[in-house]
Formats: C-alpha cells, structure tokens, sequence
C-alpha cells in the first residue's frame, strides 16, 4: 500500500541535512524558554503516518515513537488540527502555537483497534486513536485530531480498520470525536494508470461506501495513491459516477517537506505536500529541529481566527481572502 521509494530528491535532501548540521540539537529545557512572535506566514507541518506497529520500518511507527512524536510536537508548541480545518475559511488556533495535521493512509487495524470488553468495547490504547486521546486527555491543550484516508474496498479484514464488525462503530467515533475521514480511492488504485471513467469511479464509489455507515458524510479531503494524479487532474478535484459525487478541497501528496502558510500565495489546497513519519533526516523530528533554529520560519498563531499576523517583508506573499484582515508585523 505504501508508495515506493523516495529517490534522487530524497537523497538530495538527506544531504542537505547532513550539511546543515547535526538533527539532535537542543534540549527540552532550553526549548520551553523559546517566546514566539506570531507569523502567520510561516510553513505548516502536514505529517504522513501509514502502519501503526512493531517493528519500526519505512511504513511502519511504532507505538511508542507514536507517542514520543506527539510528546515532542507537544513539546515544542504545536496543536493538531484535520486537514479541513487547514484549507478551512479561517484557522482557530491559540495564541503562540502551530497548527500541524497528521494524517494515516490505508485504514490499517494498527490505527484504530477495538477490544471488546464485557458487553461493549473499548480502544486499544496502543492504536494510534487510543494514543492521541490517553494523551489529549492528558494534555488539554493539544486535541485529538487527524486525518484518516481510509480504504473501503479492499480486502474484508483489512478495510476501514480491518475489523469488520466493528466499522460502523469506529467510523462513527471518528466523527463524532472530531477526527476526519478522507477519500484514498475505492481500493488504492494508482489513478495514474485508470481511464477517466475508472477515476470517477474510484472517487464516487469510496465516497458512496462510507455514506453506507455515515449516511451525511461528505469527505472533502482526498490523499491520492501512491501520490500519483490521474492523466486528467481535474477528475481528482470533482466528479460523479452512477449518481454518486465527490468534490474535493484539500488534496495531499506523498511527501515531501513543509507546506506553506494556506494564507500565503504559495499554497495550493489541491497539491498540499507532507512530511512522512519517521526518524529520518528529512522526517518530522528533523524539522522541529530546523524550526527550533529560525522559529521565523514556522507558522505561529496570533490567536485571533480573523485576523493573519504578515511580516512586512512578506507582505506582498499574502493571498487576500474574505473576512479576513491582515495585520502587518515586524519580526524581530
Ligand atoms: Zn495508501
């Protein structure tokens, strides 16, 4: 399910990180001091997470180091949101911190697994859903949020989270605890190599099946397979296929880095890059690492949804949008 091996611009970036110093820079300690200004031009961290499990490998985050990275995402002032809410009309994110969105391809078991317990269930609290909300419950001011892309036709056992007496009820959790689900495809086609009618179908299809379990839901968001477009773009954006319709606003790719402030010119909803999970060079540790040195370059709230803090070197970067103001600052 997982796409292949990053190649030449991967290697590329390992050796600009190997040149640009060590990844394992500061303590904790010294990090809590650090007061940010807010920039709300500065780049977004969308992270790509596939297997939750053991071992460690490409594809695959542990359990534990699932939770070291939201402990160090926490550590370090970030707050996760759904990618909705990033291509949203306004983002509302406290004051001082930085919005980042994880997201999960492929619905695998490993992200959210129910025990049954007496009459009923509970979650597996080394599932990746039962890891962000034992620590939401700790943490107040870090939410469970997440974007899962989910699979609904692939093999029985391992569509929508592999269990399959309980896919109505974990989709329903998902969405009444403020998590996402979004489209991956019917069965993970690679759209690259699908007829135009094929797409359509594809998209239309996934979005009919979830609407099986959650009769209301419209997915909005879409990862493509492998990352990999359809010949035709735009059947990725909206389309329909025996009456059933998809429309998309966020579209994310298979890596790779930082994605721009969504209120800067540069960001393009329908083409959003992420960071795949991982202790890697070019992986998220690496860029909090990064961040921790030109904190300048990090989206960071001015706690105010309606208005966007623009430093005034980048003023003229700013994508005007309705309802909002900006509001110049100078950076120190
Ligand atoms: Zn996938």
């Amino acid at each position: 399910m997982a796409p292949k091996r990053l190649g030449l611009f991967s290697l590329i970036i390992v050796l600009i990180a190997i040149f640009s110093g060590p990844t394992r820079g500061l303590e904790k300690s010294d990090y809590k001091q650090i007061t940010l200004v807010p920039n709300e031009m500065g780049e977004v961290m969308v992270l790509e997470y596939h297997l939750i499990g053991r071992p460690e490998s490409d594809w695959r985050r542990t359990p534990e180091n699932f939770r070291r990275d939201l402990e160090e995402l926490y550590q370090n002032g970030y707050y996760p949101i759904n990618l909705r809410d990033l291509v949203g009309p306004e983002l509302d994110i406290p004051k001082g911190k930085t919005p980042v969105v994880l997201t999960f391809d492929d619905s695998s078991i490993g992200q959210f697994r129910l025990i049954p317990e007496g009459n009923g269930w509970k979650i597996d609290p080394e599932s990746a859903v039962g890891i962000m909300i034992e620590f939401s419950k700790k943490h107040k001011d870090f939410p469970a949020r997440g974007t899962f892309f989910v699979l609904p036709a692939i093999k029985p056992g391992l569509r929508l989270f592999g269990q399959e007496e309980y896919i109505k009820t974990k989709l329903e959790f998902l969405q009444e605890n403020g998590f996402e689900i979004g489209n991956h495809t019917y069965y993970h086609q690679n759209l690259g190599k699908a007829e135009p009618e094929e797409v359509r179908r594809q998209l239309a299809f996934a979005q009919k099946e979830i609407q099986r379990y959650l009769p209301n839901y419209k997915m909005t968001s879409l990862s493509l397979p492998f990352g990999v477009w359809p010949k035709q773009k735009e059947l990725a954006y909206n389309g329909a296929y025996e009456g059933y319709s998809y429309d998309h606003n966020a579209i994310v790719l298979v890596g790779f880095g930082p994605a721009p402030s969504p209120y800067s010119r540069k960001f393009q909803p329908l083409a959003i890059p992420r960071i795949q999970a991982g202790d890697t060079p070019w992986g998220p540790g690496a860029h909090i690492k990064r961040y921790q040195k030109k904190p300048e370059l990090r989206f960071v709230s001015d706690g105010y949804p309606k208005t966007v803090s623009v430093p005034v070197k980048e003023k003229e970067d700013f994508q005007p949008r309705k309802g909002l103001r900006p509001r110049l600052i100078k950076m120190p």
